[in-house]
């Protein structure tokens, strides 16, 4: 992974809300491990069939994501807002310290356009964005 060191120890970031990165992105798909799927599921106090009948995208290399709906996340409201937010999947609480959006300046710059949260607020502290690196290489 490319890094610039600067860059990583100089990024602002104040999620506003907006839901952008939760629809209307193409081919993107959230991914979700057995075990995140089990905290949606109980959170929503659901049977496990129901969950994954109606909430999870099985794909041909084995992996599952979050169904979507049109280009919505299945969980996202109609005022933009997670159903499930305090138990979203990993690829979720990670974004967007994703180590091919903090590769290098202009990758962190392209993404700003599509999440209006970057360039806003105070510095993320260093050891939190390495955290959440490492989180989302683990959960991948
Ligand atoms: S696009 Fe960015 S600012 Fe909007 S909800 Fe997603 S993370 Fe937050
Ligand atoms: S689970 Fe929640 S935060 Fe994640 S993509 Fe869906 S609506 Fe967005």
């Amino acid at each position: 992974m490319k890094t610039n060191k600067w860059s990583l120890s100089s990024l602002r970031f104040k999620c506003t809300g907006c839901g952008k990165c939760c629809s209307g992105r193409g081919d993107y798909y959230v991914g979700v491990s057995r075990a995140e799927q089990r905290r949606i599921q109980r959170f929503l106090g659901i049977s496990w069939r129901w969950f994954r009948a109606r909430y999870v995208t099985a794909y041909v290399d084995d992996t599952e994501g979050l169904r979507w709906e049109g280009d919505r996340c299945v969980f996202l409201d109609k005022n933009s807002r997670c159903r499930v937010y305090p138990v979203r999947p990993s690829q979720c609480r990670t974004y967007p310290f994703w180590p091919e959006v903090v590769a290098s300046v202009s990758s962190w710059q392209a993404e700003a356009k599509g999440c209006e949260g970057i360039g806003r607020g105070a510095v993320i502290p260093l050891d939190i964005v390495r955290q959440r690196l490492r989180r989302q290489a683990k959960a991948r």
